[in-house]
């Protein structure tokens, strides 16, 4: 089921898998106004009962929907219990913009900046309507059948559906969109080094197809993994190059990594992702990491 985003990239996948006991619905969209009811039309399209929601991580057009779709059928939500942390971390809290201007600040950002860069943040919120007290697995079990596998990186805590050969992948593969990795307030320390094992395993499992959430299927899962952990090493090169003697911010990498002329919510991004990098260059002996008055600067060591 494809539903309509209102924001990038326009449009999320959701999957209706087929099960002894009804479907298990995998994500939901996000929890605009008309969600229930284009749910309900889809279902009533597709015929037969929901036995379950699945959502594969926290983010907005994966999570949103969550409570509308339980409303809806009864069905029970299942999500990854350190996803379900995060979500409620960042969703069912507060203060959690406070801790982004805390967090962008660290990294360098000028007030006016963190500003612009928070305030559009939270333009999601009242489009977030989670499940609480989901029933939370873990990477290992199986639902219905199909295996929950570990895909850390994009989500710390996403977790993605095999069986037979078909990965449901949500933002774990993206067929042309490089997943976003970045690294952010209360994430894992090293998203990046996360992620490039998580493709790494993807490589070893071997799907024959990946249903992903955005854009087209995947027809050849292997490849498209190892095309990301190419521009990922291309990444890391361009991030080395951009490093030099002298201390610079994660704001400031920003700039020679991803361009000059960003809207702010496109250079949120692209600070968390510059930071993923660095982070894994702190790992591999490449940079290093100085944290003084407040600030934390990286450079080429
Ligand atoms: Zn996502």
């Amino acid at each position: 089921m494809t539903l309509p985003l209102p924001m990038r990239p326009g449009h999320v996948h959701a999957y209706l898998l087929d099960g002894a006991d009804g479907w298990t619905v995998v994500d939901t969209g996000v929890g605009i106004p008309e969600a229930s009811e284009l749910w309900r039309e889809e279902l009533e399209r597709a015929g037969g009962r929901v036995a379950r929601v699945f959502v594969t991580h926290f983010h907005p057009d994966h999570v949103g929907a969550a409570a509308d779709l339980h409303e809806l059928t009864g069905a029970p939500v299942f999500q990854g219990s350190l996803d379900y942390a995060q979500c409620e971390l960042v969703w069912g809290n507060p203060t959690w913009s406070e801790r982004l201007v805390d967090w962008f600040r660290l990294h360098g950002a000028p007030d006016d900046v963190t500003t612009e860069l928070v305030a559009q943040a939270s333009v999601y919120r009242p489009f977030i309507r989670y499940q609480h007290d989901p029933v939370l697995v873990e990477a290992g079990e199986a639902l219905d059948g199909w295996e929950l596998v570990a895909a850390a990186g994009h989500a710390d805590g996403q977790l993605c559906l095999l069986k037979d050969g078909v990965l449901v992948a949500a933002d774990h593969l993206l067929g042309r969109i490089t997943p976003t990795v970045g690294l952010w307030p209360a994430s894992r320390p090293d998203p990046l080094g996360d992620y490039l094992a998580a493709l790494e395993r993807t490589i070893e499992l071997a799907p024959r197809i990946a249903l992903p959430g955005h854009e087209a299927l995947i027809e050849d899962p292997v490849r498209r993994a190892r095309e990301l952990q190419e521009h990922h090493r291309l990444r890391l090169e361009e991030t080395v190059a951009a490093l030099g003697p002298e201390p610079r911010t994660g704001y400031e990498l920003s700039f020679p990594l991803f361009g000059d002329d960003l809207k702010p919510a496109a250079r949120r991004f692209a600070i968390a992702e510059t930071l993923s990098h660095a982070e894994r260059l702190v790992r591999l002996g490449a940079a290093a990491r100085n944290e003084a008055d407040g600030v934390v600067t990286y450079t080429a060591t």
